[in-house]
């Protein structure tokens, strides 16, 4: 994993440094805890912190408050706290800082790797979990809040209103009589069938509930996403699903917004659910833009 160390001394920031390279980690050094705290923020993929103490100048246990407060509930990321003055400190005052360990200056060898062990273990555990808050069991598509998020970020990206961005509404045509016909299990396989050609399409798809979904085009205008739209319905429509009593004839209305400058991920939505609405009412199995009054009317 890569690792972040802050440690004054020279001496002891190439020793350590040494030490942790030969447990297999990546390490950037840093003196400065100002700078290495920067450095965390800007690359992604620190995993951990080794950290001394006595750093300036953010004092060790401000540099643990603030990988902390950095790190939030999103991203996986331990901070060691190294002291050779371990009564001192009060180990509660360090852990309580925001440090998840603690190991004594110099730290020894086999110590120090099995502690760097431990955090691995912790890591991947974390970002299990991360992973499958945002899944969906069912298709391994994002879920509702999985897919929000990641919009989000998509949306706040968009700076101007030419960017382009398309939102895709898509929710299967009279699926209720797909399970009655076919059962719940059939119902299910019909999902699947439906989130796997969205993961085809390669853009940012969810599943938002029930037999919902929803994709995000950046790059893509009215035009270009028009035509993916297009090729979904056409694939939805060509899928023979295995059913109870033959194969499950499947087809889906989709409906298509495209951002303007002061949308949200919810007012963008909304305009792809307005279009995919009228799909549903001009007969199901098609494809349906907003509109220029749809969009006056929600914004
Ligand atoms: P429309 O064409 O208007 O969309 O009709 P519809 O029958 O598809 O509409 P509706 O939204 O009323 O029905 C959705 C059904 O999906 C109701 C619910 O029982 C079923 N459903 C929701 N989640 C699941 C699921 O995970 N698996 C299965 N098999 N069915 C589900
Ligand atoms: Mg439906
Ligand atoms: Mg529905």
């Amino acid at each position: 994993m890569r690792v972040v160390l802050v440690e004054p001394g020279s001496v002891l920031r190439k020793a350590v440094a040494r030490l942790v390279e030969e447990g297999g980690h990546r390490v950037d050094a840093f003196s400065d805890s100002e700078q290495a705290l920067a450095h965390v923020a800007a690359q992604e993929d620190v995993a951990c912190v080794l950290t001394s103490l006595e750093v300036a100048p953010l004092c060790g246990l401000e540099l643990c408050w603030s990988l902390r407060a950095l790190a939030g509930t999103t991203r996986p990321l331990a901070v060691i706290a190294m002291s050779a003055d371990r009564a001192g400190r009060g180990l509660g005052e360090v852990l309580d800082s925001g440090a998840d360990d603690f190991i004594s200056k110099p730290p020894e060898p086999i110590e120090l790797h099995a502690r760097l062990r431990v955090v691995e273990r912790a890591l991947s555990l974390q970002r299990q979990l991360l992973r499958d808050a945002d899944t969906d069991p069912l298709t391994q598509l994002l879920n509702r809040g999985g897919f929000l998020r990641r919009a989000h970020d998509c949306l706040a990206a968009c700076e101007s209103g030419d960017d382009l961005l398309c939102a895709l509404m898509i929710d299967i045509d009279r699926f209720k009589a797909i399970n009655d016909r076919h059962g719940h299990d059939g119902g299910d396989r019909v999902i699947r069938a439906v989130a796997d050609l969205l993961k085809e399409t390669g853009a940012l798809a969810g599943r938002l509930g029930g037999e919902e979904f929803a994709v995000l085009m950046p790059g893509h205008g009215l035009g270009s996403a028009g035509v993916v739209a297009e090729r979904i319905r056409g694939a939805c429509a060509r899928l023979r699903v295995p059913g109870r009593r033959g194969p499950i004839p499947v087809t889906c209305s989709l409906g298509l917004s495209a951002f303007v400058a002061g949308d949200t991920v919810e007012t963008l939505l909304a305009r792809a659910d307005g279009a995919l609405y009228a799909a549903k009412a001009g007969g199901r199995n098609q494809v349906v833009a907003e509109t220029r009054r749809q969009h006056d009317r929600v914004s």
